[in-house]
């Protein structure tokens, strides 16, 4: 069955409901239908209905169908490529819509072909115990406006791999994504295992205190980390909360600035910056500082952005303009401060939609607001650093730690500095790259509770151990 982008979005949308716009045009997208608490309700007593039957089946079953799932997925690529493109800015091409798509389908794939087997724990003349994993019930899963699709994928495929069912709650400003995709997962699975409900202010704080819902997946901000841990407290719900960064990245001595720059610029500058675990703050050794800046200009200036619609694009605009206002304001308070913009910093404001462009900020002071808030742009500041201990200091300064990275010529030594920094992952010369069978969570405030792989499964059950 192939399905076209019009019928895909007639499908989803709602004539009265709440319009969303282009970020790189302001042109009308859809109308994403808009739904009260009530609309909530009903869903998760659905989905809570459904979950019995689909724990029943075996694992296999389970399996068979996410795999078909993927292939929907593949089957509609280009229509959910494209309705992504428009809504959320970012281009077809590059590490953008079309990947995000196809990241979909690999992630679903994966993670429907992992087994979590019983564990023995103990077994001798004298005792016996295992270790099993159960479903919870009902996932409650809340992704954010960045990676609308792929996120839905990283927090529905776990859940319901292990027997739960799922509601999902879209950010406002990606509704018609989510939509889209659970449309076409929802053509393979089960009637009420996956539900998604858009709509107003009031979803996600019902969601995480409601009875019937067992855990809450949620990506995002920490500050509504912060409050789902507290709107959840009276129902004792599991949470993993991943709540972003303000990821570092050390440049070590000794680099070839040029051999490690298109890598550099793509760890910061991933979907144009808005990324939880992209770079946002690079400490560059100073004997490589210059040519580091001078290499990262090079790949900057090279790099085109625009509507992503528009096949040569890679970079793309901001997603709404609360984001765009933040990285315009770290910018102008870094040039303020005298810092010096090697390229960008001065957005086109005749221009429609809500670009910024790649901008990369030297000489600038390590408590400068670019440097300490998350910007989740275009804009990185590049700090320089004289000794490794300095460097490594300065990376663990901050109350955040989702992810790093550390850039150097000797592995062995790049791997020496990484277990010294106090992040849920540390790359070694490349920043930000997933894999479906390897964990992934943050420390500190970006939040607890590991996704991905045999960990994330685990995260998705209730652990039961049979004694004796
Ligand atoms: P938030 O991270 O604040 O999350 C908004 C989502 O959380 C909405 O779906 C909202 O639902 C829900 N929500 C709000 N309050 C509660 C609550 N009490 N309980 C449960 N759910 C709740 O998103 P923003 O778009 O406002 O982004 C703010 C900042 O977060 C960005 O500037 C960026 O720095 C960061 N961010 C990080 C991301 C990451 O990948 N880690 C992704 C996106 C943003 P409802 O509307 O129903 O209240």
């Amino acid at each position: 069955m192939t399905t076209t982008y019009n019928e895909l979005l007639g499908d989803i949308t709602d004539p009265n409901g709440r319009a969303i716009f282009d970020p790189a045009t302001g042109e009308l997208v859809g109308k994403a239908p808009f739904c009260g608490v009530e609309k909530l309700d009903a869903a998760i007593a659905r989905t809570k209905a459904a979950q019995p039957a689909w724990s029943a089946r075996s694992a296999d079953e389970r399996k068979s169908l996410l795999l078909e799932a993927a292939d929907a997925i593949e089957g509609a690529s280009e229509p959910l490529a494209e309705l992504l493109s428009r809504e959320q800015g970012k281009p077809l091409n590059g590490p953008n819509a079309r990947f995000e798509v196809g990241s979909c389908a690999k992630w679903l794939r994966a993670t429907a072909s992992t087994d979590v087997p019983v564990q023995t724990l103990i077994d001798d003349e004298e005792d016996y115990a295992e270790l099993r994993y159960r479903p919870l019930g009902v996932v409650g899963a809340i992704g954010p406006w960045n990676w609308p699709m792929m996120i839905t994928v990283w927090q529905v495929a776990p859940a319901l791999r292990m027997g739960n069912t799922v509601v999902v709650k879209p950010s406002e400003h990606t509704p018609l994504s989510v939509l889209a995709l659970v449309k076409i997962l929802n053509t393979v699975l089960p009637e009420d295992v996956l539900s998604v409900v858009a709509g107003d202010g009031d979803l996600g704080a019902r969601l995480s205190s409601h009875p019937d819902i067992a855990k809450l997946m949620f990506t995002g901000s920490t500050s509504t980390g912060q409050a789902i841990i507290r709107s959840s407290a009276d129902t004792v719900k599991r949470l993993t909360l991943e709540l972003g960064g303000n990821d570092a990245g050390i440049v070590l001595p000794g680099v070839d600035p040029k051999a490690i720059a298109q890598e550099l610029f793509w760890g910061a500058f991933i979907n144009t910056g808005q990324t939880c675990a992209a770079l946002k703050r690079l400490y560059v050794h100073t004997d490589v500082y210059d040519g580091v800046c001078e290499a990262l200009t090079e790949v900057a200036n090279a790099t085109p952005m625009g509507r992503g619609l528009d096949e040569k694009n890679v970079l793309g605009p901001l997603q709404n303009k609360a984001q765009y206002d933040i990285v315009a304001e770290l910018v102008e308070r870094a040039k303020d401060s005298g810092a010096t913009i090697l390229t960008g910093g001065t957005p086109d404001t005749y221009a429609p939609g809500y670009f910024y462009p790649a901008t990369l900020v030297s000489d600038i002071d390590n408590n400068n607001p670019l440097v300490t808030e998350e910007q989740f742009g275009p804009a990185l500041p590049i700090v320089r650093y004289t000794t490794v201990d300095e460097a490594v200091e300065l990376a663990n300064a901050l109350d955040v730690g989702l992810g790093a990275s550390v850039w150097g010529p000797d592995r062995e030594a790049a791997r020496t500095v990484a277990a010294r920094i106090q992040a849920g992952t540390v790359w070694i010369n490349s920043h930000g790259g997933v894999h479906p069978m390897i964990p992934f969570g943050g420390v500190k405030k970006s939040g607890y509770g590991l996704e991905f792989g045999m960990e994330g499964l685990k995260a998705v059950s209730a652990p039961q151990v049979i004694n004796g």
